[in-house]
């Protein structure tokens, strides 16, 4: 089946699937926003599918269409996530553990259904929200976990293995905590949401407070916290040289003294190395907009991307993952 279009325009449908909500829309082929819905996240397989029908649904009918005739359909969604295959692994707040959900919704749709992380979405989200599609971009995104994604020249940099990024299991304390990858101390271990929160509340802390906060052990976590994402930052620069550093995620809208103060840790670092005030890493970050669904916008911009396999080498590379 082909689907259709209408006026001979492309309705390409995002949805970024949440833990909680999943926010959909559609964008035209001037990457204008034509609908947008969001909707309760049903965990579970067969809940993920009814929820993904109920956005495109509520979707087509703001748009006086039908979901068959969207043209591209992308999802986003937290977890392992094979970007080829469309199999989604370990997505823990879904309740999934492995299901194949491009196959799931492949019935549902005329258009094939690709999927990808949500990190990686939304770094390609972010690439258009701020109108970087011509300069290399990285997403860092402090959430319940820690990952960065880079998005260059519209291309999504995946390494052989689709590893590149999981910068949260670099481990940089022998002596830290055990993390859910088997190391100790890795920097996720330090700033992502679900050890930061449990370590903080067993201090008697509260990381929205914790950046006015004068008792002895709020300010040894606050330095902690704020040397870790100084060198986080700091990898995601030395590694990628992007021109632009997003940052995003639960941790840093919570903690909103946090990046204050991580720059100022970044230009004290500068002020004694001439090698990092070369790097001028704090002149490159950028917060995300929240303005905009730029997780939703990924989603929709990974739906457009053409098959991998049987493609010539120099043809669609400018809005591809
Ligand atoms: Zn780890």
């Amino acid at each position: 089946v082909t689907p259709r279009t209408r006026d001979g325009h492309a309705l390409s449908l995002g949805v970024d699937i949440g833990g909680t909500k999943s926010h959909g829309l559609v964008l035209d082929d001037a990457d204008r926003v034509l609908a947008e819905r969001v909707l309760p996240t049903e965990p579970s397989e067969a809940g993920i599918r009814r929820t993904v029908l109920a956005v495109a649904g509520a979707l087509a009918d703001d748009l006086g269409t039908t979901p068959a005739s969207f043209t591209s359909v992308g999802l986003g969604i937290p977890g392992v996530v094979d970007h080829t295959s469309g199999v989604v692994e370990t997505a823990v707040n879904l309740g999934i553990t492995r299901t194949d959900l491009a196959a799931l919704l492949s019935r549902d749709f005329c258009a094939d259904v690709r999927v990808e992380n949500d990190v990686k979405a939304t770094a390609l989200g972010a690439g258009l929200a701020l109108a970087e599609t011509q300069r290399d971009l990285a997403y860092v995104n402090l959430g319940t976990g820690l990952a960065a994604a880079v998005v260059s020249n519209g291309r999504l940099v995946r390494g052989a293995r689709n590893g590149a990024g999981e910068i949260g299991h670099l481990a940089i304390d022998p002596a830290g905590e055990l993390c859910t990858c088997g190391q100790r101390g890795c920097l996720e271990t330090v700033l992502g949401g679900n050890y930061l929160t449990r370590r903080l509340v067993s201090l008697g802390l509260d990381l929205a407070g914790l950046g006015g906060d004068p008792r002895p052990a709020a300010a040894a976590e606050r330095a902690r916290v704020i040397d870790a994402l100084t060198t986080t930052l700091t990898l995601v620069v030395i590694t990628y040289d992007p021109a632009v550093v997003v940052l995003g995620g639960g941790v840093l809208r919570t903690a909103g003294w946090l990046r204050p103060l991580v720059e100022e840790e970044l230009r004290r670092r500068a002020s004694v190395s001439g090698f990092l005030a070369g790097l001028a890493v704090d002149g490159r970050l950028v917060e995300l907009p929240t303005a905009t669904p730029v997780a939703a916008i990924g989603a929709a911009v990974v739906g457009r991307k053409k098959k991998l396999r049987a493609r010539p080498a120099a043809v669609g590379a400018a809005l591809e993952g």
